[in-house]
């Protein structure tokens, strides 16, 4: 029997049952492997680290989306760094957006996922909203002149190219690239195992932005408790969520989802104390 043991954490690790290895690359960037598995389907790692499964996908491309999507209630304009599997562009394509801008590093990860993994983009890169560039995103945001109402970073963990994605620097490029009222999203790992990674870029949002928090959900194949997402606002504040208006929101747009809810939605601001005690001494 094949197992794909990922090396993400120092003092835990997890394991995929294999039945057999469709890819493998070193792409240039970071080395790309695409395995199927009994139970969670077709599986992207990256550098050894989990990316994205068939079967769990939704849980954590709903939450990085909608959640700043439907908060915001009328982003026009949307950029979306990193997500090379097409999951995040495809949920924000739901909304009824006027374009959605995804800047990628690396385009392998993007022509393997659409060869391997079609179900999950969907057909979003054929989207005559989508405006798809290959370069680095913290490039893009110091050299775009362009204006985004929601930046979401879909982003690899802080270790290779990612790491960039991660800093002061990056951050306060986002702010400046968002519109008065925009909400900059980011992934920040699963802060029982990960604590820097959230406190770090809590911090940053703390003295940049005039709203910053986080919000929590599970994603099954992110072992060590639910995940983190950053949230930062520029010129406006929007907690606490009312899931009413949330409700209206979704039932104007028609989106269908398996996982958000409007409840789910306001919920996932609602830290447990240690989570809190976390930001606060961030
Ligand atoms: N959901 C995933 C997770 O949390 O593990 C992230 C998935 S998505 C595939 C991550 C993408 O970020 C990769 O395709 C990677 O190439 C891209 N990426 C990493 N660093 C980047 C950078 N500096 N600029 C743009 N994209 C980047």
């Amino acid at each position: 029997m094949t197992w794909f043991e990922e090396t993400l954490h120092a003092h835990l690790r997890q394991r995929f049952r294999v039945t057999r290895e469709v890819y493998r690359e070193r792409t240039g960037l970071q080395e790309l492997v695409i395995f199927e598995t009994p139970f969670f389907g077709r599986v992207l790692a990256l550098d050894g680290v989990i990316q994205t499964t068939e079967r769990d996908e939704f849980f954590y491309h709903e939450a990085i989306v909608h959640v700043p999507l439907f908060g915001h209630g009328a982003a026009r304009r949307v950029l979306i760094i990193g997500g090379g599997d097409g999951g995040c562009l495809r949920e924000a394509l739901k909304h009824p957006v006027e374009t959605v801008t995804m800047v990628e590093i690396d385009r392998k990860v993007i022509d393997l996922s659409l060869e391997y993994l079609p179900t999950i983009s969907a057909g979003a890169f054929d989207d005559p909203r989508t405006r798809l560039l290959i370069t680095d995103g913290i490039k893009f945001v110091h050299e775009t002149a362009q204006s985004f109402d929601v930046i979401i970073v879909d982003s690899t963990d802080p270790q290779g190219p990612g790491a960039v994605l991660f800093t002061p620097d990056f951050y306060a490029a986002c702010r400046d690239r968002l519109s008065e009222g925009g909400v900059l999203v980011t992934q920040n790992g699963v802060p029982y195992l990960q604590p820097a990674e959230l406190q770090e870029s809590y911090r940053c949002f703390r003295g940049l932005f005039d709203e910053a928090s986080c919000y929590l959900s599970g994603v099954p194949s992110y072992i060590g408790g639910p995940m983190a997402y950053g949230w930062a606002v520029k010129g406006r504040h929007y907690l606490p969520f009312d899931p009413a208006v949330l409700r209206a929101r979704v039932a104007a747009a028609k989106v269908e989802t398996r996982y958000y809810s409007p409840e789910f939605h306001a919920a996932a601001f609602h830290h447990p104390p240690a989570i809190r005690r976390l930001l606060a001494d961030a």
